[in-house]
């Protein structure tokens, strides 16, 4: 396998699927497979971190970014994608965990580290249902938690010994 080898360190190649089941989990959320969505859902759903449409200019480098961008914006409206609002002013995406479509009460928690500004996925930390009042719907519910990261708070710690 040679998945991410141009694609620079921050993918996560435990996550890499093939072309071909990526062409297969769009089928199932409704959405015709093209050479750039195919490369956009390989690069995010590669990624431990959600990333700004920024950061996938960088990672990736035939696109531009207002093609990035429609990828995206079509991947939201099927649920292909989630956007993450770290309470940051730029939105990040992540591939939704789910096959089909998912329910918004599946999500997970998101930390903000205060200090190195990244947003990091707490895949295993559930969020809490929210009992809302009568009359309301929920759509989707973004959580967040602020605070330090381990690496910051190890940098802390050992004051200037090297890291
Ligand atoms: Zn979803
Ligand atoms: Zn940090
Ligand atoms: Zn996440």
């Amino acid at each position: 396998m040679t998945q991410g080898d141009q694609l620079g360190p921050c993918l996560n190649a435990i996550m890499s699927m093939s072309s071909e089941e990526i062409i297969g989990r769009l089928a199932d959320k409704g959405v015709r497979a093209t050479a750039n969505r195919v490369l956009v859902y390989e690069v995010v759903s590669g990624l431990d971190a959600p990333a700004s449409l920024s950061a996938l200019e960088t990672l990736l480098p035939t696109m531009d970014r207002s093609s990035i961008y429609r990828v995206l914006t079509l991947f939201l409206q099927h649920d292909v994608l989630h956007a993450v609002d770290d309470g940051t002013r730029q939105a990040k995406y992540e591939a939704c965990p789910s096959p089909h479509l998912c329910h918004a009460e599946q999500g997970h928690v998101h930390f903000h580290c205060e200090r190195c500004g990244r947003t990091f996925c707490l895949s295993h930390v559930q969020v809490p249902a929210v009992a809302l009042p009568k009359g309301y719907s929920q759509h989707a519910i973004s959580y967040i938690v602020k605070g330090a990261c381990p690496a910051c708070q190890r940098k802390a710690h050992m004051g200037k010994q090297d890291t």
